[in-house]
């Protein structure tokens, strides 16, 4: 595996491996891989010929409140844990992609600008903009993201259909420990006592499915029950616990069609994020 720190000799490596036939897939990161991350690279690998990860803490998606600073940077170990699944790492610092002089950015479109956008209001201007810089230092036939993320999947699908970025974006299902809790870099700040409070967002998801299984649709009922689970577990400060549009991610009075249940809460001073597809009958 090749570690490249450089952005031109980044686009020269996969204009190589495109000129020797070979399809090109990437998986953007922020390093602190986990078996999630992994199980990305493991798609890309299925369907790509050469996989490049770019590990990159972006600090552009962070509000001066937030966790730039504390946020893992793990590179030997990551680079250990991706072994020979990945033939390339991209790995830049701030001052490559964010040279002084550095003003232009993406204008996020529509869909971010509900739930992580109200709580995260800068989040997916930085987020954009920086997922559209990776895929022109890296122009590969397909880019693998997790609907553990799911809006900001959206907001890169739809990036990308508005500015026709030649890459075919590919969903990834979201990694859970065994519990359920969805795996994400930010779990290692949790203690053993926050780790199970952290289930009630899982707990809350099932629920909120199982109720939709069952029968009910009104997303009143639905959201307040979720918000009875989360109060259960001890979490309190709710950020959203929402039925949404899939598509969308508008608000809905009643699940009728594809929907999603999201939640964003906080245990102790550690933000989640989790969702869960809801299929109707
Ligand atoms: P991050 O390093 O948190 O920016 O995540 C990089 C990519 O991995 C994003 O596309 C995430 O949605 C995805 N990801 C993070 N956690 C998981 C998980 N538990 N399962 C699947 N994909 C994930």
């Amino acid at each position: 595996m090749q570690v490249i720190h450089e952005i031109e000799e980044a686009r020269h490596w996969v204009r190589t491996a495109q000129q020797q036939g070979q399809r090109v897939g990437v998986v953007p990161t922020m390093g602190a891989l986990h078996a999630g991350h992994l199980s990305l690279v493991h798609a890309a690998r299925q369907s790509c010929d050469a996989v490049a990860v770019t590990i990159f803490v972006n600090p552009t998606q962070f509000a001066p409140h937030e966790d730039l600073q504390r946020y893992p940077r793990t590179l030997k170990e990551d680079l250990q844990l991706l072994g020979d699944q990945a033939q390339m790492v991209f790995t830049p610092t701030p001052e490559q992609m964010y040279p002084p002089g550095f003003s232009t950015s993406v204008d996020p479109p529509s869909v971010a600008r509900d739930l992580e956008g109200v709580a995260r209001p800068h989040h997916f201007r930085g987020v954009a903009t920086v997922v559209l810089k990776l895929l022109q230092i890296l122009p590969a036939e397909r880019a693998f993201f997790g609907q553990k993320d799911f809006q900001q999947l959206c907001v890169v699908q739809q990036m990308v259909r508005d500015l026709d970025v030649p890459v075919e974006i590919v969903p990834c299902p979201t990694l859970r420990d065994p519990d359920g809790l969805a795996m994400s870099s930010r779990n290692r700040y949790l203690s053993g006592q926050q780790r199970e409070s952290a289930l009630g967002l899982i707990r809350a998801l099932r629920h909120t499915a199982e109720r939709v299984a069952s029968g009910q649709r009104c997303v009143a009922v639905l959201e307040s029950e979720m918000q009875g689970v989360l109060a259960q577990h001890g979490i309190e400060r709710i950020d959203y616990a929402t039925v949404r549009d899939r598509t969308t991610l508008q608000p809905l009075v009643n699940v009728t069609g594809a929907a999603i249940a999201l939640i964003a809460a906080h245990v102790g001073t550690t933000r989640l994020i989790d969702n869960w597809l809801l299929e109707v009958g």
